[in-house]
């Protein structure tokens, strides 16, 4: 079965409208051929993001979802109301709300859920602490956040994304091998179709080697996504990784 290569930017909590129109007409540049492009961008600047992107090969989406529909629950933004604005992706159980912001396997189940249900992409987090790999318990973890989501809802087109939370912003990436330990593990709970991305301090020095796992189907990108020219050559190493 075929899976087209993604590279998806997630910029978290930076930006500003200025630096946003400054970035993405700088990846807009240079188009790269034969890998699917996305941006996931904080809320206020969704609908801008998405003039500029209009009519272009570069999808968006968002970091974060309401696992409501609507109703009182201030502060929270729903799939619907995303998908009014075309939003395509939205990143659903990253370590930070996990870590930070306390969001449990039920909670992103239920997140992941709404975003189908509305028609939005998910791309689901998955990833261990330091500790629990230390203590040989990456696959217990993994497994486990991936089917508090599987027995509520089919996984259906949505991407997963295989992320060591020690891994992220941190510098210290894991290493290929590590990588598709940890993807052939979880490739066995979805489809042959389905896209495993890796997240985790992916530069353009370590990109291609991680992308020539055979289990690797892209990345989601947190710092070197908001340097147009390190997130262009992350694309160009995912394109130069071939098709699947
Ligand atoms: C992320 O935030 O999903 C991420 C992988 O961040 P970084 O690339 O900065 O480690």
């Amino acid at each position: 079965m075929a899976r087209t290569r993604l590279v998806a930017g997630n910029w978290k909590m930076h930006g500003s409208r200025s630096a946003n129109r400054a970035l993405l007409a700088s990846i807009l540049k240079d188009s790269v051929k034969g890998v699917e492009c996305a941006v996931c961008v904080p809320f206020p600047y969704l609908g801008e993001v998405a003039g500029q992107l209009a009519g272009s090969p570069v999808a968006w989406g968002a970091q974060n979802v309401s696992e409501h529909a609507q109703g009182a629950y201030t502060g929270e933004v729903s799939a619907a109301m995303l998908l009014e604005f075309g939003c395509r992706y939205a990143i659903v159980g990253h370590s930070e709300r996990r870590q930070i912001f306390g969001e449990g396997d039920a909670q992103v189940a239920a997140k992941f859920a709404a975003a189908r249900a509305a028609g939005l992409t998910p791309i689901l987090c998955v990833g261990e602490t330091l500790a629990e790999r230390e203590a040989g318990r990456t696959e217990e973890v993994v497994g486990r956040q991936l089917n508090a989501v599987l027995e509520k809802s089919p996984f259906g087109e949505a991407v997963l994304a295989y992320e060591p939370v020690w891994a992220i912003g941190t510098g210290r990436n894991a290493t290929p091998e590590q990588v598709q330990a940890v993807h052939a593990f979880l490739r066995k709970k979805v489809a042959s179709a389905t896209r495993i991305v890796y997240g985790g301090s992916v530069k353009p020095q370590n990109a291609a080697a991680i992308f020539a796992m055979p289990d690797v189907d892209g990345g989601l990108i947190g710092g070197a996504s908001l340097v147009a020219e390190d997130f262009l050559a992350i694309l160009k190493a995912a394109a130069a990784a071939g098709g699947k």
